[in-house]
């Protein structure tokens, strides 16, 4: 039986040796994983086109995350029988990927001793093995900090080293087993036989993520790994109202940077939602806070500071458009304190001026109760009074200090009065339409129409109730709301303001908490929304209006002069 496998082996070896010389393709493999999860995607579509001939084919990853295709190569030279030495190649194109595939070839029989260095000239991994000749690659999984290491192959008296740059620190598992290549002839040089390099681009297409696209010069087998990112990590996320303050104020056990299962809002959730700005509400209820609002609003505002203060790597508090892509930038949610309700200014421009250089950008005018100076949407009145002549004051000093105004719960005649003094765009962070469904929350037609106009938004509510009239309600009826907003006005005048922990246990469907805003983008490109529409509707218009709004700091005394 022995000898018996032994004549086969001699047999392929001569069979392959003709198949090769007549076979001109490349081996080109990867792995795809996700940029943000780092799960590895199946069922990624790789478009790959070779640019030297105009050919263009498909192939698919594997469930995990894998995929190969053989490249057919019509300017391969000769096949030469010629010994070689090693061939390693540095991953392509993400040198931060701290994996790297070594390719190399073994003529003749022997122990192949592959050691890793660092700069010290110390050993950090090492393995050996008997190989037959053919063609192997092991890979090295980098473990250690980041740095420059040394990989150096020694079979009989030849030797390679090459130098490895590792950007990041890694905690791999080293070195692997040598695996067997895909054409074990043993000696046959492939690698270095292409004359001209082949130009080839690699293109990703999955639903939800974005196209990556690799353009490459091939001269060998090839391996690569990359990230790609879905549309929904990509885009900035502004979420207009969370009122998780509220509840915290009065719970002192419960810290943002931890994970919970309870309530709607945390920093791990925020991050699994892809949550890059948010606005935190603090509102007084003002049945038990209805004589100290302004002081009680100080103490959310207190608990705001000391919560971030806790979390520092992940958040941190923003007061302009640029301290939001400053801290996106590090990867950090940009948390913007808002105030919701006129009540917390206790009929006060000086308590006024102080929220504001708390961090408050926008002032929600009136929560459903009235204020001596606002009527709000719950009020008999709402059609009939608006502002006082103190509320024009306040809404000229909103405007002079670059407080954005908030018109949800705010009265049909006090919006009205609003559109007529203030000259900056206002919004609604937490409504909906009202042509939809008929709620003293939502808006009319022409409030959004007019809202529009200033230049401003609707953001729209994930509270079932404001939404639809039928009980359960899922997120394809809060794209209801956006699409009809869409429809009315334009792309750029609807926002989303979750009110996440303002609406108790009642949530959409599919959008129960902070980590599920994924769902939302998911729809919309159900429903066709393009990348850049989505881009819009989740932050770009927050940002373009916090931008024209709150684009940089004043103070009240400035504006006296
Ligand atoms: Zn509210």
């Amino acid at each position: 039986m022995k000898h018996f496998l032994h004549f086969i082996s001699i047999i392929a070896f001569l069979f392959s040796s003709i198949t090769l010389a007549q076979t001109n393709s490349l081996h080109i493999d990867g792995k795809i994983t996700d940029k943000v999860t780092g799960e590895n995607l199946s069922a990624v579509t790789l478009y790959i086109s070779n640019l030297s001939n105009g050919t263009v084919d498909s192939t698919f990853t594997n469930s995990a995350g894998n995929w190969q295709y053989d490249l057919t190569v019509t300017s391969l030279a000769e096949y030469s029988q010629a010994p070689v030495d090693f061939f390693v190649s540095q991953n392509y194109p993400n040198p931060f990927n701290p994996s790297t595939k070594i390719n190399l070839t073994v003529p003749q029989p022997g122990n192949v001793i592959v050691t890793i260095y660092n700069t010290l000239g110390e050993k950090v991994d090492g393995c050996q093995e008997f190989l037959n000749p053919g063609y192997y690659s092991i890979d090295w999984n980098a473990r250690g900090s980041a740095g420059v290491y040394f990989l150096n192959i020694k079979t009989g008296d030849k030797s390679f080293t090459k130098k490895m740059i590792l950007l990041d620190g890694g905690f791999g598992t080293g070195l692997s087993r040598f695996h067997i290549g895909s054409n074990t002839l043993p000696g046959v040089n492939k690698l270095n036989k292409i004359t001209t390099p082949i130009a080839v681009q690699i293109r990703t297409s999955k639903f939800a993520y974005i196209p990556y696209t690799v353009d490459t010069a091939l001269t060998g087998d090839s391996h690569f790994e990359f990230s790609i990112e879905t549309i929904h990590s990509h885009s900035r996320l502004f979420d207009l109202h969370n009122d998780i303050l509220e509840i915290i104020v009065g719970d002192t056990s419960y810290h943002l940077k931890d994970f919970h299962t309870y309530n709607q809002t945390d920093i791990p959730r925020m991050k699994v939602g892809g949550v890059d700005a948010q606005f935190f509400a603090v509102w007084v209820d003002p049945s038990s806070h209805g004589n100290d609002a302004f002081n009680y609003a100080m103490s959310m505002v207190d608990r705001f500071n000391s919560e971030l203060a806790l979390d520092t790597q992940n958040i941190g508090q923003a007061r302009t458009a640029d301290e939001v892509v400053s801290l996106n930038n590090k990867n950090k949610i940009a948390a913007i304190l808002a105030v919701e309700g006129g009540h917390a200014i206790e009929n006060d421009l000086e308590k006024l001026a102080t929220l504001y250089n708390a961090g408050m950008r926008y002032l929600t005018i009136t929560w459903n109760n009235s204020t001596d100076w606002a009527v709000s949407a719950k009020d008999s009145r709402s059609t009939t009074v608006g502002l006082s002549e103190f509320g024009r004051t306040v809404i000229r000093t909103l405007d002079s200090l670059g407080v954005i105004i908030d018109v949800s719960h705010t009265g049909i005649k006090t919006i009205e009065d609003i559109l007529s003094i203030t000259t900056n765009p206002i919004i609604a962070t937490h409504s909906g339409a009202r042509a939809l469904h008929n709620h003293y929350r939502n808006l009319y037609d022409n409030q959004i129409i007019a809202i529009a106009n200033t230049g401003g938004f609707v953001g729209i509510v994930f509270y079932p109730p404001f939404l639809s009239s039928n009980g359960s309600v899922d997120v394809s009826r809060v794209v209801d709301h956006i699409d009809y907003i869409v429809n009315l006005v334009g792309i750029d005048h609807v926002a989303v303001g979750s009110d996440f922990d303002g609406i108790g246990n009642n949530t959409v469907v599919g959008l129960e908490n902070i980590s599920k805003f994924p769902n939302l983008t998911l729809e919309l490109l159900t429903r066709g929304y393009t990348q850049t529409e989505i881009e819009k509707i989740l932050g770009g218009n927050v940002m373009r209006v916090f931008q024209q709004v709150a684009g940089f700091k004043k103070t009240l005394a400035s504006l006296k002069r």
